[in-house]
């Protein structure tokens, strides 16, 4: 983020509830919060801190901490959280988080903010920045793997990136590809459900939103020109795609420390495929400090591990749109 986001709340507290941020965020301040971020970050002025991730033995659940500061933001925080699997079954989202943000001149506590609405939102405006600035101009087809919770937040930003004609589909549990319908028909965007084989040769874009652990997409299916969007890689032991992809591939990526030890090339970079110095921030395309695609056949692969500071520059969007709204509470501590 280039911008300071003041934010009067009189030396006190402000809470932020997942409603207000439903009701003061849309796509383009997602969109808008994300790529000033991942610019920053390749200018020098934002970086993250080691991610902390850990199973905790209880219900299954993955829990930990991304945190980080932009200094020419001014905002230091931390979003806490994580995966409890079991969630979705008891009517709630299985991603729980909230953010917490200080004041980088004294340490206080600044803002408590709902993190579950703003980490769908972020995630779908990372790889929607990707497209935007990677994929080709002409591209018509859009293929989404995976079906889950973020899954209809990632297909509704890309639509809006370039004029997708057709969806194509796969998930696991096929059912739940309803929902992905459901949104392409509300959007009059064509919906079809494919095998994987069928999805690579159909789509010139396609983005990856699973929890899965082995590769789904292999490199031979993937036709030149494609642009992928590997999101759902976030974690040790994660993959979506064929480690031999990566070396047919242009790599961008959020963060290359992320990429490497919990995203989606940790695979290619542990197997000698691709070196870490291959890799390139998207905040280095955003800046022009690369190309980003240089032809109609190029591969590009953007690795969204999902950055603390995203979560943290979206936070600050919402709670100075929350304050101007009047959808804060403020707590005198
Ligand atoms: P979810 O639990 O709602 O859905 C999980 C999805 O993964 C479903 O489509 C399911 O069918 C699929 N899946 C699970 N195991 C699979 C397997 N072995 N093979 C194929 N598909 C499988 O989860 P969600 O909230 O939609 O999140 C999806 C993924 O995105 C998770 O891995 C999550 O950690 C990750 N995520 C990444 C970011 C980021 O910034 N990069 C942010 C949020 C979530």
């Amino acid at each position: 983020m280039s911008e300071e986001n003041n934010i009067n709340n009189e030396g006190g507290l402000l809470i932020v509830s997942e409603d207000a941020c439903k009701a003061v965020i849309d796509r383009t301040s997602a969109f808008s919060a994300v790529e000033n971020v991942f610019a920053a970050m390749s200018h020098g002025d934002a970086y993250n801190f080691p991610v902390i991730r850990e199973a905790i033995g209880y219900a299954d659940a993955l829990y930990g901490f991304k945190s980080g500061f932009d200094r020419a933001g001014k905002t230091l925080g931390l979003k806490s959280g994580g995966y409890w699997p079991g969630n979705a079954a008891k009517g709630l989202t299985n991603h729980q988080s909230t953010i917490f943000l200080f004041d980088p001149d004294n340490g206080k506590l600044r803002a408590l903010v709902g993190g579950n609405y703003l980490t769908a939102v972020r995630t779908a405006a990372a790889s929607a920045v990707s497209i935007a600035h990677l994929a080709r101009k002409d591209s018509k087809v859009l293929g989404m793997v995976g079906a889950g919770h973020q899954s209809t937040f990632q297909l509704r930003a890309a639509l809006e990136q370039r004029s997708f004609e057709k969806v194509v589909a796969w998930n696991k549990n096929k059912e739940r590809l309803k929902n992905l319908q459901a949104v392409a028909e509300e959007l009059g965007v064509p919906f079809e459900a494919v095998e994987r084989e069928q999805l690579c040769a159909e789509a010139d874009v396609i983005i990856t939103i699973t929890s899965a652990f082995e590769p789904l997409l292999m490199k031979e299916w993937i036709k030149p020109g494609t642009h992928l969007a590997c999101m759902g890689t976030d974690t040790k032991g994660k993959q979506e795609v064929d480690a031999d992809l990566m070396s047919a591939a242009t790599v961008f990526t959020d963060e290359v420390a992320q990429s490497i030890s919990l995203g989606e090339t940790q695979h290619a970079i542990a197997s000698g495929t691709i070196k870490e110095e291959a890799i390139i921030t998207i905040g280095d395309v955003i800046n022009g400090k690369h190309a980003g695609r240089t032809s109609d056949d190029e591969i590009t692969i953007f690795d969204g591990t999902g950055v603390g500071l995203q979560d943290l520059a979206i936070a600050s969007v919402a709670v100075k749109l929350a304050v101007e709204k009047g959808e804060a509470q403020h707590i005198s501590l």
